[in-house]
């Protein structure tokens, strides 16, 4: 088959989301005179985007054509109602629908639609065996959401509609791996019950930040009904780094996706767990990185006949976060010579021994858990 390649999917439409101005919750403070962009900014996208186009995998990637999706196809994941509301307060101009920060403006609707679809259109490439590694590079992010609530940033969860579409078509076990920092909160209510979508979620701690999205992400959430052992948080330290985060794919992740041997895996990229990013407190460099894409594609390669889908989430330092991503794809293609860090300081004062610690502990109340809810 060639020179070995990754899929990108993009359609431009996903730009059209413009959260505006300010922080999240208060939008500009009277206080500045400067107003900061809203994090999640289309710019995000424009720079990762620009860095796979330049780079130096540049040849190693294939551009794909996403899409917009259909409601049907958005309905597959969310409620009629949800989807109603989000058409309805684009009409009413900058909404903000969670309480917080997640904003639905004029262009959010077909930003919205087009993520999903070209969640879709990579799902596609790497079911049809065309294009087993795919990458969908979208915006507005969607791990957040629910299937009847917006929530952080996100309106439409891309990735969870994907794997229903997926566990439609037949595939019977999809594993969602979560990097993104922060816990995969929608992603993980869509299939609490179920036992065919293991989800997988490592983050840092401080999963709530307003009345509609309680704090979530501890160990003790393992599923429910059917669903229990189908679910694995992993709460790490603020601070965790390159080094602990490889070993959490090594010692958690693997043994878990070993043990479930999915026919698909699916990863939540975000690339806010790196050590630029405002929304998160965590330490991971581009090496950091390369091992995530590296590690799943492995899993991917012995469990899944190589399909992995990586769906963007969330990445907010704008020049970081591109980096890094463009690192995850390296991994994924297993690069030898992957790009020098130009940008990367902190990556040195990461302590690895307290975060380390903390996965014999999660691995032990984790199967304590499970083992005591199914006798
Ligand atoms: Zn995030």
């Amino acid at each position: 088959m060639g020179v070995e390649s990754v899929a990108i999917y993009w359609h431009p439409d996903v730009l059209k989301h413009n959260p505006g101005k300010g922080c999240y919750e208060y939008g500009p403070s009277p206080l500045m005179s400067v107003d900061e962009p809203h994090p999640e900014t289309p710019e995000r996208l424009i720079n990762m985007k620009s860095i796979l186009e330049k780079g130096p995998i540049a040849d190693r990637l294939t551009w794909c054509e996403g899409r917009h999706a259909s409601r049907a196809e958005i309905e597959r994941f969310h409620t009629a109602a949800y989807v109603d509301s989000i058409i309805e307060a684009e009409k009413n101009g900058p909404t903000r629908i969670d309480g917080g920060g997640t904003v639905v403006d004029t262009g959010s609707v077909d930003a919205a639609f087009a993520a999903a679809g070209s969640a879709l259109a990579a799902l596609d490439g790497v079911l049809s065996g065309e294009h087993p590694r795919a990458y969908a590079m979208v915006r507005p992010p969607g791990h957040h959401a629910s299937r009847g609530m917006g929530d952080g940033n996100c309106i439409f969860n891309n990735l969870s509609i994907a794997v229903e579409t997926a566990a439609a078509s037949g595939i019977e076990r999809i594993a969602v791996i979560d990097w993104d920092v922060h816990h995969g909160n929608g992603t993980q209510s869509g299939f609490y019950n179920r036992s065919d979508v293991l989800t997988i979620s490592m983050h840092m701690p401080l999963g709530s930040w307003n009345a509609n999205h309680p704090e979530s992400g501890e160990v003790d959430e393992i599923g429910q009904g059917a669903g229990v052992g189908y679910n694995l948080n992993i709460p790490l330290a603020y601070g965790t780094g390159d080094v602990a985060y490889r070993a959490v794919m090594e010692e958690l992740v693997r043994p878990a996706i070993d043990a479930f041997a999915p026919q698909l895996i699916v990863a939540a990229c975000g690339e806010d767990a790196n050590q630029y990013d405002g929304n998160g407190r965590n330490l991971l460099s581009m090496r950091g990185f390369y091992d995530l894409g590296r590690i799943a594609r492995e899993l991917a390669d012995q469990h899944a006949d190589g399909k992995l889908l990586l769906v963007q989430e969330g990445g907010y330092a704008v020049t970081y976060s591109a980096f890094c991503l463009y690192a995850v794809v390296e991994g994924v293609l297993g690069v030898e010579d992957p790009m020098h860090d130009e940008i990367a300081y902190a990556a040195s004062i990461e302590r690895p021994e307290h975060p380390i610690s903390l996965i014999p502990k999660i691995r032990k109340q984790w199967n304590e858990l499970v083992a005591g809810a199914r006798s």
